[in-house]
């Protein structure tokens, strides 16, 4: 293998590889409602469905796309959040742990 077929051949695994990544980031599973960990943090996939009587301190205002945990990119409907390792949060969700972007 000449150093140029090499190089060539280096770079589509560097590239492929990042395909990869960019697919397995996308397939992360959705945090469920009923998730035990998102239960007890009152998590909702839509902040408008939040209990009220339950989370008095809660505004609909308040979402996962405007909390300073939430890792997502402003175009995605979901991305990461440290409370959840593994797996995505809508960015219309909301939790209890929910602070403000700053
Ligand atoms: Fe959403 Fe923030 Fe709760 Fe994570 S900590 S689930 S980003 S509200």
């Amino acid at each position: 293998m000449s150093s140029t077929n090499r190089r060539t051949f280096i770079m589509g695994l560097v590239a492929g590889s990042g395909v990869l990544a960019a697919g397995a980031a996308r397939a992360q599973a959705a945090v469920a409602e009923s998730d035990p960990q998102a239960a007890a943090l009152g998590y909702k996939t839509d902040t408008t469905k939040v209990d009220a009587k339950k989370y008095p301190k809660h505004d609909a205002s308040q979402h996962c796309g405007n909390c300073q945990l939430y890792q997502g990119k402003p175009a995605d409907a979901t991305g990461p959040c440290p409370l959840f390792a593994g797996k995505v949060v809508h960015k219309e969700g909301w939790c209890s742990a929910w602070v403000k972007k700053a």
